[in-house]
């Protein structure tokens, strides 16, 4: 077939290539990745190396291998690879030439005529230099197409409405954001910003400086480029652990005999936290924050105006990053179409319809809907245990995998409830409750228990639902099967009834707590609970912009001896003079009423008072 063109993202760290396949428009290359590193190297034994085989190489070998040539494209400089000197062009050729004979291979044809992107900032002479580079790789270069354009025409924004997108794109070593305008097929680029020389590859050089700190500091021997095999294992690991750290809360680091000293093995294990590594990038992705607000006001344009933010590069699945953007744009930024392919499948949609095909858009599989826990967290200044945050959010191309950690209410708790909701309301009484268990036989412990919440959620609408306890792995799972399926409006209303009479229920238990002499009745009963211990069990996780953290300990220890104090009490009030019983009762209300306001001062205030009193109680 002659009228074949294929798209190709030519990129700083990764290039991709896509085209019209099978009915649709699709990455073509070997293998699951399907991403060619954009490195080329000579191997010692003068073998040409293009993709990963040149990317394993590079830190043994970094006087032979080339990465990151995009940077260089339009410029005179030439590399050195081994004895041999290279243009710019001249490496990305190598690198185009891979994509364009994967694409052969794939589709089992010929490969002569191709679209290329190039960042919207590039010259004109950077642009003449990927053509051609095109050229060079023997192909013809039928269209140069800016990178946000590709990304508008992947989501399919080139259909004609007229459209404001901001496209946010954080690969391995670049950044750039750029606010367009897309009208059908034309796409004005308003505003570009970015820096590039930063990008994911700067996460993974924090990570493995704190690996090389912690090595250093268990062993007292550094880890650097004079132990070069041991530097390759620690990267890698780095990166492994980042991206790990993007669907789960933790990742293990496990690498055994990094080197060997004195004829012993050393080792490296240890466990990286997201909230840690977070704190340790928060300064790279603020700086990407700074170039979104520049766009816009560049592009004369409020976060309001727009109608979409599109991630695009591999780095914005870092969960922190559409957080933030989220935070301070009010939008919730789309990822649906694969980060790391939406440029080369958006080349691809552009190819397509070059060559005659009616292609509106790159078709995925998608989440039509969030899914997450409820919790016990704050409402209007007051504890409730119907807040809701999704782990799975509407728009994530299917089958995903996600972990997020919360914490049990109190010191001792035993078990918990846990409800699973499908919707995006902030309260979970609004959305759909689509299963829930209950989980017994957590270990006791002096600190709130740290519970993982595991959900994935396949093509079929199979959702699994995971709760891992995570000092002893221990776990209860629940499979619901038609997660994906459209509620009818009967099924939405008894869902929702069969919530809100459980929320009604533990509402009266408080109702009933409060009254006095239901408070009286109920302290003859041996070991009964004060009212905020009634009622549901939850998950508790305290929330600060969007982010979990555990409860404040001092906190959780006041409400533990308040609980005990409470439970003192009542079993003197029987011995007490009515004086006493009046203010013990007062005091106990007044313990109550902090706790349920979280006010701290007030709780211990009232503890010290109740305190004093039953030990005048107790003596007398
Ligand atoms: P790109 O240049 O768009 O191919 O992006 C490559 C960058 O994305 C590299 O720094 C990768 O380490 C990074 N990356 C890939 N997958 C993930 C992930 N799951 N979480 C965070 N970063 C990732």
């Amino acid at each position: 077939m002659s009228d074949l063109i294929i798209g190709i993202d030519l990129g700083t760290t990764n290039s991709e290539v896509a085209a019209f396949a099978d009915g649709k428009v699709r990455v073509l290359g070997p293998g699951e990745v399907k991403m060619l590193p954009s490195c080329v190297g000579i191997s010692p034994a003068g073998e040409l190396l293009v993709g990963e085989s040149a990317r394993n190489q590079q830190l043994v070998y970094p006087e032979r291998t080339v990465r990151s040539i995009k940077r260089k494209m339009g410029s005179a400089e030439t590399v050195q690879l081994g004895d041999k000197s290279f243009t710019p062009q001249e490496i990305s050729a190598l690198i185009l030439r891979e994509l364009a004979e994967w694409a052969s291979r794939d589709l089992k044809q010929p490969v002569k005529r191709a679209v290329i992107t190039v960042p919207a900032y590039f010259s004109d002479a950077q642009r003449n230099a990927t053509r051609e580079a095109g050229m060079m790789a023997g192909l013809e270069v039928v269209r140069i197409l800016n990178e946000p354009t590709a990304a508008s025409l992947a989501y399919g924004f080139a259909d004609g409405a007229r459209r404001t997108v901001m496209v946010y794109d954080l690969g391995g070593g670049t950044f750039d954001v750029s606010v367009v305008m897309v009208e059908g097929d034309v796409t004005e680029v308003l505003a570009s910003h970015g820096n590039n020389r930063l990008g994911g590859d700067d996460f993974d050089d924090l990570l493995l400086a704190q690996l090389q700190a912690e090595f250093q500091q268990r062993h007292g021997v550094r880890i650097d480029a004079a132990h070069p095999q041991a530097l390759a294992r620690l990267w890698w690991a780095a990166e492994a652990a980042k991206k790990e750290l993007s669907f789960q809360p933790y990742a293990q680091i496990r690498e055994e005999a990094l080197i060997t000293e004195n004829g012993k093995p050393l080792h490296l294990e240890l466990e990286l936290s997201r909230d840690e590594y977070e704190k340790t990038i928060l300064h790279l992705v603020e700086s990407t924050l700074d170039s979104v607000s520049k766009a816009l006001g560049d592009a004369g344009r409020k976060p309001g105006d727009l109608d979409a933010i599109l991630l695009v590069g591999g780095s914005t699945r870092t969960p922190l990053v559409s957080r933030l953007l989220r935070e301070r744009t009010g939008l919730d930024p789309r990822e649906d179409v694969h980060p790391d392919l939406c440029v080369a499948l958006g080349a691809g949609v552009l190819a397509s319809r070059l060559a005659g095909r009616d292609v509106e858009r790159v078709l995925v599989d998608v989440s039509p809907y969030s899914f997450g826990p409820s919790y016990l967290g704050q409402r209007g200044g007051a504890p409730y245990p119907y807040c809701y945050h999704p782990i799975i959010r509407r728009n994530t191309p299917l089958p995903v995998t996600r972990t997020e950690s919360y914490y049990t209410s109190f010191p001792g708790q035993r078990e918990v409830d846990i409800r699973i909701f499908q919707g995006d309301n902030e309260d979970a009484l609004q959305n759909v409750l689509v299963g829930d268990f209950h989980v017994e036989g957590l270990a006791s412990t002096d600190e709130p228990n740290e519970v993982l919440c595991r959900m994935s959620l396949d093509i079929d609408g199979i959702l699994h639902v995971a709760a891992i306890e995570k000092r002893t792995g221990k776990s209860k799972h629940i499979t619901i099967a038609d997660a994906l399926q459209a509620k009818s409006d009967a099924e939405i209303a008894a869902a929702r009834k069969r919530i809100a009479d459980l929320y009604a229920s533990r509402e009266a238990a408080f109702e009933e707590e409060e009254d006095e002499e239901e408070d009286a009745e109920a302290a003859e009963v041996e070991g009964a609970e004060p009212a905020w211990e009634n009622g549901v069990v939850e998950v508790e996780v305290q929330k600060t912009n969007g982010k979990i953290i555990p409860m404040d300990s001092n906190w959780v220890e006041h409400r533990r001896q308040a609980v005990d104090l409470i439970q003192r009490s009542r079993r003197l009030l029987d011995t007490m003079h009515a004086e006493d019983k009046e203010e013990a009762i007062a005091l106990t209300e007044a313990i109550e009423t902090a706790v349920t306001h979280r006010d701290s001062h007030a709780l211990v205030e009232a503890m010290k008072s109740l305190q004093e009193l039953l030990f005048f109680v107790e003596g007398g």
